[in-house]
């Protein structure tokens, strides 16, 4: 079946998420990073195996180099395994995103998670932005639009649906993740067929 990849900074809701999509525990406010190598599960209600990668960024306690490490495994990770990958999750936390974004912009400074995202798109990788705890957000047009431009995707969100998944993992309202990933099934087998 088909390999879909789940990436994101630490403390995003990653392990929520993951508990959501198998039905299996995880280490859900753990020590953060602790997931240092790719893991595979089922994905309960699809035909699809879900890679959870290890969380990068902010981990307290975590040396410098171990973080530059990670990231440098989750990228290569992705590289070795392109061609099979349907699809890749970039988790976000919805409430803290776009400040996390906005520090890390600047003229010689891309955001990790910026950066991420183009480099799936770059090796050919369907990039979907899932942006969990949306129950902490109010205003959530206006932050899902926000979070769309910082990607370069043009507002309003709402006409890339494939690619913004609004999400609370915690209280399990991971429909429009489903369908987002289920669109991008479908356009690689009828890209398949071409
Ligand atoms: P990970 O480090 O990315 O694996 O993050 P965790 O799954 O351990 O979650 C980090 C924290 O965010 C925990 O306190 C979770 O309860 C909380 N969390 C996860 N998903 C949600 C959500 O949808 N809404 C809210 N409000 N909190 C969430």
């Amino acid at each position: 079946s088909s390999e879909v990849v789940l990436v994101g900074r630490s403390n995003v809701g990653k392990s929520t998420l993951m508990r959501e999509i198998t039905g299996h525990s995880f280490d859900t406010g753990g020590r953060p990073g602790v997931t240092r190598k790719p893991n595979h599960y089922d994905w309960a209600s699809e035909d699809f195996v879900i890679t959870d990668l290890p969380g990068f960024g902010f981990m307290k306690g975590t040396p410098e180099e171990v973080r530059e490490q990670i990231k440098t495994d989750v990228v290569q990770y992705i590289e070795r395994y392109a061609d099979s990958i349907l699809a890749g999750v970039l988790v976000l936390d919805g409430k803290a995103a776009v400040d996390i974004i906005d520090r890390h912009s600047g003229p010689d400074e891309v955001p990790h998670t910026v950066e991420l995202y183009h480099f799936l798109r770059d090796v050919g990788v369907p990039p979907v932005i899932a942006v969990n705890k949306m129950d902490k957000v109010d205003d959530r047009d206006d932050r899902l639009d926000e979070i769309a431009e910082r990607f370069g995707l043009v507002p309003p969100w709402k006409q890339w649906q494939d690619g913004i998944a609004p999400i609370t993992a915690k209280r399990g309202t991971i429909g429009p993740l489903n369908d987002a990933v289920r669109t991008q099934l479908h356009e690689a087998e009828r890209d398949d067929l071409f």
